[in-house]
């Protein structure tokens, strides 16, 4: 399933590589292989434009954290919208003791998945058993209780007993001691009264822990109408999606099932007992784009950027003195180009010339070369730097007086700002730093 999708990716992110900013035509070609993979997979239109729309804003708009390439930056978005698309965080499954009723249409992969649940529970270390609650179809309870031969799960069934409530009863009391219960039931082959009706009758009966609905891969987008019917008469609280080993609908069953709010639990890739995955989305889509390492990659990007609020917030606080601009200078830096800023704050009628406003990263190590010169007291107080201070200070960095007195301007400037950004309430640092981030 979505099998294009991580090698198209993947050159359409090639072509984001080595830039320095985000070029609209590669994100646009990006959006449309994406859209191309994602239509394949049986995904809704309507969702698939939802996340194209969200890609091309947010890769356009918001700017990369620091240190993070601009393919690197895209790719981070493209798999938050995947990770979305499919559900975000999915229904958790505890290891603990718990009634699990199956439900799904006949063909579905219950009684398989039934047979699989009870291994991945017993093998988790749980005393695990099986009911065969489907009076239905002839050899259910045989096929059920083949399948769990192997691992010599307990298989509670009656051939001969056509009332399914008095199975599930006589088996609960048989399988008392064990911790993990689930109940198998019929299905049919399309949705139909008395199927719903039964369902809700043994539901009632039991009081499961859990209701978990299996539903075909194949159906792609038309998963959301049995999730739906389901949930109705149950509330189903987790899906496992069967059979995804043979389709290319996958990602449309997926994104269908997330939409209708019950969490995917676990995905069925096989016939025999073995076939099923745990479905945590974040890791099915890393493993989608063919990239193992996206998870610590997303985690660096957002510490870098917790870093970055928590430096520009420390400006906001107590005195501002030429210390803190030389620690913070890049910060400032970044906000954006200084006239805009300026335009924007109450500036007490001082004009800005041109030129201090015009800080390149070659002037900001100038800057710094000329801070170096000053002793502390001096940076602590920028006040007291008189005539003579000035000079000694150019001398000791190599440069001319003008530049030292270029740089105190700035600095005026700045704690000007800083002064309008504290009191003046509505300006938010950061909205601003993202206004004007990426303007440089
Ligand atoms: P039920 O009618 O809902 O109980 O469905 P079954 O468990 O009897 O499965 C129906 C068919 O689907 C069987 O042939 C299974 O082997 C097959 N099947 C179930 N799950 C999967 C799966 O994840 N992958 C594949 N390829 N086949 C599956
Ligand atoms: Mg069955």
């Amino acid at each position: 399933m979505l099998d294009g999708l991580g090698s198209s990716l993947k050159d359409a992110l090639k072509k984001l590589a080595g830039k320095t900013v985000v070029d609209k035509a590669a994100v646009d070609d990006l959006v449309r292989d994406l859209q191309r993979a994602l239509l394949q997979a049986d995904v809704n239109v309507k969702l698939v434009m939802r996340l194209s729309e969200a890609i091309r804003t947010r890769s356009l708009e918001e700017e990369p954290p620091k240190g993070m390439g601009v393919r690197e930056h895209v790719l981070r978005i493209v798999y938050h919208e995947l990770v979305n698309l499919v559900g975000g965080d999915t229904a958790g499954v505890v290891l603990e003791p718990q009634t699990i009723l199956m439900a799904g249409l006949q063909g579905s992969g219950k009684t398989t998945t039934t047979a699989k649940i009870a291994r991945y529970f017993y093998r988790k270390g749980l005393r695990t058993g099986v009911i065969c609650a489907d009076t239905f179809r002839p050899g259910a309870y045989e096929q059920l209780k083949t399948l769990c031969s192997g691992d010599n799960i307990p298989c509670f069934g009656d051939p001969d007993e056509p009332d399914a409530m008095k199975t599930v009863a006589a088996g609960l009391d048989a399988l008392s001691g064990t911790e993990v219960v689930i109940i198998d039931t019929q299905g049919r082959h399309a949705l139909e009264d008395d199927l719903i009706s039964e369902i809700i009758a043994i539901n009632e009966a039991v009081h499961a822990t859990h209701r978990w609905l299996v539903i075909d891969a194949a159906l792609g987008q038309q998963a959301s109408e049995q999730a739906r019917r389901f949930h109705e008469a149950i509330a189903i609280d987790g899906v496992i999606i069967t059979k995804m080993d043979g389709t290319a609908k996958g990602g449309g069953a997926l994104s269908a099932v997330s939409e209708t709010g019950s969490g995917v639990v676990f995905i069925g890739s096989g016939e025999t007992i073995s076939d099923l995955e745990r479905f945590e989305s974040d890791g099915f889509i890393s493993r989608l784009l063919g990239m193992g390492d996206l998870r610590s990659l997303v985690e660096r990007a957002e510490q870098a950027m917790a870093e970055e609020e928590v430096d520009v917030s420390s400006l906001m606080k107590g005195k501002f003195t030429l210390r803190d601009m030389y620690g913070q200078l890049e910060a400032i830096n970044r906000m954006g180009p200084l006239k805009q800023i300026m335009s924007m704050l109450p500036m007490g009628g001082m004009s800005i010339p041109e030129d201090v406003c015009d800080v390149t990263s070659v002037k900001m190590e100038r800057y710094k070369v000329i801070m170096d010169s000053m002793t502390p007291a001096e940076l602590d107080s920028p006040s007291i730097l008189g005539r003579s201070r000035v000079h000694r200070i150019a001398r000791g960095a190599g440069r001319s007086p003008d530049e030292v007195r270029e740089l105190i301007k700035y600095y005026k400037i700045m704690q000007r700002a800083i002064k309008g950004l504290r009191g003046g309430g509505k300006f938010n640092m950061q909205r601003m730093m993202k206004k004007f981030g990426g303007m440089q």
